[in-house]
């Protein structure tokens, strides 16, 4: 027997070759950065300045595989483990959905109501919160807020706990099925939440098919869950409390006819960064 020749193993590449073979798999340019950032634990900056700079064979190594991985189509945000949302570095696993910069809208808009309202303590909750990058950004964001966050996957919880760690945040957290998850009798000034609304025929749901299946689609016509919130919401919204949604970029009027028919007034919807409906909430009717 003889030993595979040493020729096989990367010698002495450097950041400028190892780019370019990334680029040979067909990574886009920056792909190619992120990952190679990752595994130097660089910024991108810096791999900039440095193109002549040594990878050791580990680092050759790890990253080739990282590049293969991410030709193949696994998503950068799972292969580095982490994910920027609303100006925050969150932990992701395929356990969670990767934080979309569209839900950042349903976030300001929450800050937004925060603001106005100047409650000193305000009771938020984020239904179905996966990493937890809804509830923790709100929690950041407008630190006087009393934010709990549930899921019914015991893993994303974790995903979500490790990432308020990390943002050195406390939230009340509950394991459960939408509003079943939460103790009887609790209400909330603002309610959020970013369900799984794709149907189940939808022919973009294939290309998800990295991320968890019960975080995008709830079956049928993805509307279920929407519908199981805004129902549910009539008994959990403090008087004048808020409910606001995302939802499919065709979903703003059925989700617009959910919230009418629970009696919530002021209901309003927010366009996407692609200009399509994308949120729709609306306050809890009182009197006037
Ligand atoms: N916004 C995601 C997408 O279209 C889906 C997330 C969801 O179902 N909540 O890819």
């Amino acid at each position: 027997m003889t030993a595979a020749p040493a020729a096989a193993c990367p010698i002495e590449l450097n950041l400028g070759q190892a780019m370019a073979q990334a680029r040979a798999r067909g990574l886009d340019r920056l792909d190619a950065q992120w990952l190679l950032g990752h595994v130097l634990r660089r910024p991108r900056s810096w791999l900039i300045a440095h193109e002549d700079a040594k990878l050791d064979a580990n680092q050759a190594h790890g990253y080739a595989e990282l590049c293969q991985r991410r030709a193949d189509g696994e998503p950068l945000a799972y292969l580095m483990g982490e994910w920027e949302f609303h100006g925050l570095v969150f932990g992701v696993t395929p356990d969670v959905l990767i934080p979309r910069p569209d839900t950042e809208i349903l976030v300001d808009w929450a800050l937004e109501l925060l603001l106005q309202r100047g409650q000193s303590e305000p009771r938020v909750l984020d239904l179905g919160t996966g990493s937890g990058a809804i509830a923790l950004a709100v929690a950041h964001r407008h630190p006087s807020a009393r934010v709990t966050a549930t899921d019914l996957s015991d893993a994303a919880l974790a995903v979500a706990q490790n990432n308020a760690e990390r943002l050195g945040l406390t939230l009340n957290w509950h394991r459960g099925n939408w509003w079943r998850a939460l103790p009887a009798h609790q209400d909330f000034d603002l309610v959020l939440s970013n369900p799984p609304y794709i149907a189940a025929g939808d022919p973009h749901l294939p290309a998800l098919h990295n991320e968890p299946l019960l975080a995008l689609t709830p079956g049928g016509d993805g509307l279920d869950a929407l519908r199981e919130i805004i129902v549910g919401a009539v008994a959990r919204l403090a008087k004048d409390g808020w409910l606001l949604l995302e939802h499919g970029w065709d979903q703003a009027e059925a989700v617009t006819r959910l919230l009418q028919n629970a009696g919530l007034a002021q209901i309003a919807t927010r366009l996407d960064i692609e200009g399509r409906p994308r949120c729709t909430g609306g306050r809890q009717g009182s009197a006037d």
